[in-house]
């Protein structure tokens, strides 16, 4: 099927989005790398009447390096992220997730800020924004600026907190310290580059003794929006992560799901996939915790 017709405007400046966004209103769509708009629009999907095209945007494109966080702007391409070392040694878990997104074809135009606001419960970036404690800044003429955290950001499948005439401008990830920190990320899809059946992130901080000082750990692909679990994380702190209380944690977040089923895996298999897939990026982060003890 091909797209309905619709008007396509290239933004000059953010300011000109949210102009044109707030002149069209829900008819007009943000445009970033086009890799899930497009085929949603080519399934008649959805309709927009208006593309304002927002992926030349400098202003979207930056990144800068804070105490404490990174802040990446909405418009920076997924294979930008995944090659930049120095994103890499703070964020290791941004790389380890992009790795399965989709191709490096789809990631070299795909947008980090696309794949967030697009809100697939399958897709890994808005797991990792969980599993860090990301926070979402939205711009919009009328409203202006304002920051929601990535727990209160994704409502449901392919359904998120920015308004019709907002525009999602930057993410703040914060960074964890170096030393005695390791991630995971892992996940089961039918073919590398399909959208998972069910994923796991996790990311811990110990110390030189062993034991757990701080924990994140969530699962993707098993509910309207990707899950993150605090409190099981927090049965995790001040224990040496030994493999009992691993698998124990991982039983309970897979009851914590509530997956749908498809032709591909009924909600059993993919609450045992997250049993399975949660224990393991569990034990990998803590085993990188470990070699980071070492080496820094
Ligand atoms: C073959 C194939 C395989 C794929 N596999 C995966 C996969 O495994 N995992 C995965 O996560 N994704 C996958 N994708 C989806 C995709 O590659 C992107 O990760 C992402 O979902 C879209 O980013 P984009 O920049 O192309 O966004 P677009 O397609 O341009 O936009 C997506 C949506 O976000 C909105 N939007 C974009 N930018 C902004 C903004 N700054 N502010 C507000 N709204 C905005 C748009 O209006 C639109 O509704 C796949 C795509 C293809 C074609």
């Amino acid at each position: 099927m091909k797209a309905a017709s619709f008007d396509y405007v290239r933004a000059e400046t953010v300011s000109h989005a949210l102009e044109l966004l707030n002149q069209y209103g829900g008819d007009a769509k943000l445009i970033a790398g086009g890799q899930s708009l497009v085929p949603m629009m080519a399934m008649r999907l959805v309709r927009p009447a208006v593309l304002v095209d927002i992926h030349r945007l400098q202003e979207l494109k930056t990144a800068s390096i804070r105490d404490g966080s990174v802040i990446t702007g909405a418009a920076v391409r997924q294979r930008t992220l995944e090659d930049d070392t120095d994103l890499r040694a703070r964020l290791p878990l941004i790389a380890q997730a992009l790795r399965w997104v989709g191709h490096e074809q789809t990631r070299n135009r795909g947008t980090v800020g696309g794949s967030l606001a697009h809100a697939d419960p399958s897709a890994e970036l808005p797991l990792v924004t969980q599993i860090l404690g990301a926070t979402l800044h939205l711009l919009s003429k009328k409203g202006g600026k304002r920051s929601v955290s990535a727990a209160d950001f994704f409502l449901g499948p392919m359904f998120t907190a920015i308004a019709e005439t907002e525009c999602l401008t930057a993410i703040e990830w914060p960074v964890w310290e170096a030393r005695g920190t390791g991630s995971a990320f892992d996940e089961t899809a039918i073919r590398h580059g399909d959208f998972a059946m069910a994923s796991a992130a996790a990311q811990v901080q110990i110390d030189p003794a062993g034991l757990c000082l701080r924990a994140s750990v969530g699962a993707g692909g098993v509910d309207g929006v990707p899950l993150s679990f605090p409190q099981l994380a927090q049965r995790l702190v001040g224990t040496r992560l030994d493999d009992c209380l691993v698998r124990e944690v991982a039983t309970d977040a897979a009851a914590a799901c509530d997956p749908g089923g498809d032709m591909h895996a009924d909600a059993d298999f993919r609450r045992h996939l997250v049993s399975v897939l949660v224990a393991r990026v569990l034990r990998q982060a803590t085993l990188a915790a470990n070699l980071s003890l070492r080496s820094v």
